[in-house]
């Protein structure tokens, strides 16, 4: 039996990773946690019998406490209650699907206490990787990516010598924007942006696939899981996403991971690693597909990429920077007080004013994203 926590079950990864718990009776759901959806965490209390369930305001915490009362379950809430649930002796793996730097505190201390993470959380990575990496190796603890992308390039270095490794492939689907320039982008609405071709992902994500700020901010994941330098992570957009990105060796030659768009394979993937387990599901028909195409970003169009590189090359505070004044951005558009290319201004006016501290700790990090949502609200709130 392999005892596991969700943070975030209640959103596209958290629901998949149940899906998959669905399936696998050895896999066992100790803690769940999520935002306010409380609806959706009673069900999921019901049907996976956790011994935690974590909702973030103290006010959604006593409604589902009401709502389960006849169920036995500990209810807990807050940061307080994310850390304990992520700590707990008897867990073995922590899934990172929780939505934004949230994540930071819980990650770093499920590592402290040994435990495995199956990460999806990205903006943890891309702000606190240089804290997070290292405490991994201090403890020996795993870190097994869920980003499809990088579960294809983890999987494409199998058996490999990682400093063979010449350069990392980051495929990217382009988003529903790809081919549109900048006079096409003025007047797209939130509608239009919640409309990816290829996958079903959660509403921030996919508005960051279509900034294209998704793949910078995967372009510093990738750094950081893999240990490769900016200069040696290309990325190409491969718009059918079947490739899910791939590595090229020093001796030319490249190992690729391929599948239909499904996130449940790496999820799987993640939690069962090094084995593989049968999924049902959407299967690779190279006859009904007939071509796979490459083509280069267009980073002039989709500044956020570019914004993204330039991020991670100032490195420190940098990409907190980014992160958080795209968490605020994508939020605004959401709620349909921002225009589409707003995303991009704000986030580099937020960049413009910051002032780069190296190695920033925890608390500096969590600072300056309050700074830089301090800096948006003043300029930017309508
Ligand atoms: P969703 O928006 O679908 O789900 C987010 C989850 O986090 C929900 O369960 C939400 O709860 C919970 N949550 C949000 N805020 C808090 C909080 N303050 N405290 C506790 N829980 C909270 O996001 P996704 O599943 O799409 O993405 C999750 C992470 O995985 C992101 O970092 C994303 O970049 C990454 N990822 C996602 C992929 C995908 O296919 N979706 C692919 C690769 C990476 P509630 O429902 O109550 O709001």
């Amino acid at each position: 039996m392999k005892n596991i926590v969700i943070l975030g079950s209640t959103g596209s990864i958290g629901t998949q990773t149940l899906e998959i718990v669905r399936e696998n009776p050895d896999l066992k759901v100790i803690a769940v946690a999520a935002g306010s959806n409380v609806a959706r965490m009673e069900e999921q209390i019901r049907e996976f019998h956790p011994r935690y369930a974590v909702m973030w305001s103290e006010e959604s915490a006593k409604d589902l406490k009401e709502r389960v009362s006849d169920v036995q379950v500990q209810i807990l809430s807050g940061m307080e209650g994310l850390i304990e649930i992520s700590v707990l002796p008897e867990v073995e793996v922590l899934v990172t699907a929780i939505v934004g730097m949230i994540g930071i505190r819980p990650t770093i201390a499920a590592i402290e206490h040994g435990k495995t993470i199956a990460l999806a959380n990205k903006e943890t990575l891309v702000t606190a990787g240089h804290i997070i990496m290292p405490l991994a190796v201090r403890k020996n603890v795993k870190i097994y990516p869920v980003d499809s992308e990088h579960s294809a390039i983890f999987q494409s270095l199998n058996g490999e010598n990682p400093e063979r490794i010449s350069k990392i492939l980051l495929t990217a689907s382009g988003g529903p924007f790809r081919g549109k320039k900048r006079e096409e982008l003025v007047n797209m609405t939130v509608e239009d942006a919640l409309h990816h071709p290829n996958w079903s992902m959660g509403r921030k994500i996919t508005i960051d696939s279509a900034t294209l700020v998704n793949k910078g901010l995967e372009v510093m994941e990738a750094k950081w899981l893999f240990g490769v330098d900016l200069d040696r992570i290309q990325v190409v957009v491969q718009p059918q996403s079947i490739i899910h990105s791939m590595v090229e060796f020093v001796d030319g030659g490249i190992m690729a991971e391929l599948g239909a768009p499904d996130m449940k394979l790496p999820i799987q993937y993640a939690l069962f690693y090094p084995d593989r387990r049968p999924m049902k599901g959407k299967r690779v028909n190279f006859y009904d597909l007939a071509r796979i195409t490459f083509e280069e970003p267009d980073k002039e169009t989709f500044r956020g990429l570019q914004l993204a590189f330039d991020a991670a090359t100032a490195g420190g505070s940098m990409p907190t920077v980014l992160n958080a004044a795209n968490e605020r951005a994508v939020a605004m558009f959401l709620d349909k007080k921002i225009r589409f290319l707003e995303i991009a201004e704000i986030i580099e006016a937020a960049m413009q004013e910051h002032k780069v501290i190296s190695n920033p700790n925890v608390e500096q990090i969590l600072q300056t994203e309050a700074s830089v949502y301090e800096f948006i609200d003043a300029h930017f709130a309508k």
